[in-house]
């Protein structure tokens, strides 16, 4: 396939061969040759086999960036420009995704493992779409004249924050970088990305893309590359003045220590999810709830964040929703990212296979009924990779580990209810609150149960809608914050409030 080539080609022509990570200031950081630095392995999850090796940025490469990023914002021309000069920019960044399209999808499988017709017709697509999203924006967003005493005229003004630090995690690196990156640049801030490191490519090749095409001045768009110490360097740096965090809950508590321990930076944090899915049992169309219902859980091999990732049933009809839905994990194929016969993807890393393995294995010790799945894949090929089958439990209750924690990876688990007031208790009984599912053919149901369910996005007979004009984020330990429409510029802008003395003595 003439895309992986591509982005091999440019692994071998330009990673390996600079064998560093970071993209500062408009150039790949040159680090001091006599200085050993972290190598991090970035290794192909279908294959085992290593793809490059990158520098991982310590923290006076973080250190650099951040004041790159800093000095791009105090004393660089893009804060000066005129915002449509701004937006263009930001529609020459998604048109340049568009014109690497293929190249990207192909460094986001090769990666992370989703199959091709997820990187190609999901991730690629939405990451270039938020920039022209954004770009309409940048002239809308208004400050408030504030009715105070009278001798007095008050207003506010919606002001850039300054140098944003985006952490990201490696389950959509490219498109959940994008959701920061087009609304910090559309409010004039500049950013410094740090990725995961085992999906850095992606992002690391668009600095490049953005750098050749001259579209920002340098210092605007910087990388860095490593884990949980770049990271943490990141958001201890008092040149940064906001951190958006998208990530595990535990590691939102890091940042936010980070935050506490340095400036105060402000923070959002899009965190982890144990999604509910409730089917009541006047639901219609039960075939589509079902097919619906496998395909928002399994796709993406499980590690997306919204995933409902707990199926709570009622009795009526948990016999014939579970062996559909058997059925239909049994008949999957995993395999081969690139190849068009497979379904499923391997899991992103070899640790985060052995992770999902160990909550399949505790499912099992806590007496949940596995009844699809529950191992690895290794059939021909699959054996080098880390691919995991498809799991359903059946017979899960509150107190399991897989009731209650994230797992990230193909593993569903099913609960049965009797009455509306156990499946709303059943749904919010974890300590995340990122979405929740209903299909009910109900109209006053579905409003009643979607006031009480304690989640930041609720579908009713459709699970995972998303739309750029819609907010995305969750309540309880799933977050603080909204990404997406207005509320994502909110945060990346800060209120100042000016008095006027009309007539001064
Ligand atoms: P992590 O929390 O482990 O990591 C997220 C990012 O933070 C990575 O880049 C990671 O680097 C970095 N990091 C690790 N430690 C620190 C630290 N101390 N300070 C700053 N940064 C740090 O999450 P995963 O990468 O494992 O991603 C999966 C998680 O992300 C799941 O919980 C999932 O639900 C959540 N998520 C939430 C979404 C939402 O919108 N609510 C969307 C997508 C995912 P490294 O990879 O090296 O550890």
């Amino acid at each position: 396939m003439p895309a992986r080539s591509d982005a091999l080609s440019w692994i071998t022509a330009t990673v390996k061969n600079k064998k560093n990570g970071a993209f500062v200031g408009g150039e790949w950081h040159r680090d001091d040759p006599s200085k050993s630095a972290h190598l991090i392995k970035v290794i192909n999850p279908a294959t085992g086999e290593i793809l490059c090796e990158l520098r991982e940025s310590d923290k006076s490469v973080v250190d650099h960036a951040a004041a790159a990023a800093l000095a791009a914002f105090t004393s660089g021309p893009w804060t000066k420009w005129p915002r449509s000069e701004r937006a263009a920019a930001l529609i020459k960044i998604g048109a340049e995704i568009r014109k690497h399209h293929h190249e990207l999808a192909a460094l986001e499988t090769l990666c992370n493992g989703k199959t091709w017709a997820e990187s190609f017709h999901d991730d690629i697509p939405e990451s270039a779409s938020v920039f022209d999203y954004y770009a309409g924006w940048i002239d809308k967003i208004y400050g408030e004249t504030c009715p105070v005493e009278q001798g007095f005229v008050n207003f506010t003004l919606r002001e850039s924050v300054g140098p944003c630090a985006l952490i990201v995690p490696w389950n959509f690196p490219l498109l959940l970088a994008c959701w920061k990156i087009a609304p910090a640049l559309a409010m004039g801030n500049t950013v410094v990305i740090k990725p995961s490191p085992q999906t850095s490519l992606s992002m690391l090749r668009l600095a490049e893309i953005i750098h050749d095409a001259k579209i920002l001045p340098a210092g605007v768009f910087n990388v860095v590359v490593g884990g949980g110490p770049t990271g943490e360097a990141l958001t201890h740096n008092d040149a940064i003045a906001k951190v958006s965090f998208t990530g595990g809950t535990d590691t939102g508590r890091a940042v936010l220590k980070g935050s506490a321990d340095s400036n105060l930076k402000s923070v959002t944090l899009e965190l982890g999810g144990k999604s509910p899915n409730i089917i009541f049992g006047d639901a219609k169309n039960l075939q589509a709830v079902i097919d619906r219902s496998f395909q928002a859980m399994f796709s993406h091999k499980g590690e997306k964040c919204s995933e409902p990732t707990r199926l709570i049933v009622h009795r009526s009809l948990h016999d014939k929703v579970v062996t559909a839905l058997v059925e239909k994990a049994e008949k999957t194929r995993c395999g081969d990212p690139f190849a068009d016969t497979t379904d499923q993807g391997p899991q992103c890393f070899e640790g985060h296979m052995e992770r999902i393995l160990g909550y399949i294995k505790a499912g099992k010790a806590e007496g949940a009924k596995c009844v699809a799945g529950g191992n690895r894949d290794t059939a021909g090929d699959n054996a080098k990779g880390y691919f995991v089958r498809p799991t359903i439990f059946t017979g899960v209750t509150r107190e399991m580990k897989i009731f209650q924690e994230e797992i990230f990876g193909p593993v569903l688990a099913v609960s049965v209810f009797d009455t509306e007031e156990e499946a709303i208790e059943l749904a919010n009984a974890t300590r995340y609150g990122l979405a929740a599912g209903l299909y009910t053919a109900d109209a006053d149901r579905a409003m009643r149960v979607s006031r009480r369910l304690d989640a930041g996005m609720v579908f009713v007979n459709r699970y995972g809608c998303y739309d750029f004009s819609s907010p995305f984020g969750g309540f309880k330990q799933s977050g603080w914050g909204k990404e997406m429409a207005i509320h994502s510029l909110e945060s990346y802008t800060r209120r100042k409030s000016i008095w006027f003395a009309v007539a001064p003595n």
